[in-house]
């Protein structure tokens, strides 16, 4: 099972790809947890991507789109993946749609997760964040057992550089801009799914497993 994951920064991918990834088996990839790692690390890679995250702008689809190749590339991608936060862009989607087509393959949902603007602010400035494995929390939506503590890793949880509220609304006219228009792509495609993402966060997963098991 091929999942992409759609939705405006904080519509709750992250949270939703992350259950998906469990309850199904599959590997949960997100670029943006990537660069993250690698900014974590000092790698040039990281070194190049902060440059862009920071202003809340994309980083270029052809440095996005090698990592992005590479990793599913790899042997635990064969039965599937749940991607959350890449394509961003329609050239993004159409690499992969070609990558994907020269093994017979294609994306089988595209679940785009739809909350409003208005909702967006206040859910990135609660939303913590564990650069250790990726985990995301909410102060208060789904707070961890240990204030600033992650629980499936013990990591330090921390507000993202890219969550104050000047870089989260650049971010919003980036997406409207850059990423929704593959709302209409995966459409045409056949395989678009909407998702209240206003709901309670398991109300969201319920609808989402309804969804996938058809
Ligand atoms: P969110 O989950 O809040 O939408 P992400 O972790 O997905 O945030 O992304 C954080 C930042 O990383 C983005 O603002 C962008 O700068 C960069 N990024 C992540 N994925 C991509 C991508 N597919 N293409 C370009 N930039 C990306
Ligand atoms: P994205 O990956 O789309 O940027 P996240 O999954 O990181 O979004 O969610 C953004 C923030 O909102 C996080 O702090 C997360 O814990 C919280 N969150 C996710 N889903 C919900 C929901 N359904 N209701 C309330 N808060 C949520
Ligand atoms: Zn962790």
């Amino acid at each position: 099972m091929k999942i992409v994951m759609l939705g405006a920064p904080g519509a709750g991918k992250g949270t939703q790809a992350a259950m998906i990834a469990e309850k199904y088996g599959i590997p949960h990839i997100s670029t943006g947890d990537i660069f993250r790692f690698n900014i974590k690390n000092g790698t040039e890679l990281g070194k190049e991507a902060k440059t862009y995250m920071d202003e809340g702008k994309l980083v270029p689809d052809e440095l996005t789109v090698r990592i992005l190749l590479d990793r599913v590339s790899k042997d635990d991608c064969r039965e599937g993946y749940v991607l959350d936060g890449f394509p961003r862009t329609i050239p993004q989607a159409e690499v992969l749609d070609g990558k994907l087509r020269e093994m017979q393959d294609g994306i089988d949902f595209a679940l785009d997760i739809e909350v409003p603007d208005e909702h967006i602010v206040s859910r990135m400035s609660g939303r913590r964040a564990c650069l250790n494995c990726g985990a995301t929390y909410h102060v208060r939506y789904a707070a961890p057992k240990q204030e600033g503590v992650c629980d499936a890793c013990g990591g330090r949880l921390v507000l993202r550089d890219d969550d104050k509220p000047e870089t989260v609304q650049k971010r919003l006219e980036v997406y409207h801009d850059q990423t929704q228009p593959l709302i209409e792509y995966y459409a045409g495609k056949g395989v678009l799914k909407k998702v209240d993402g206003t709901q309670e966060l398991h109300k969201v997963f319920a609808d989402i497993v309804k969804i996938l098991e058809g």
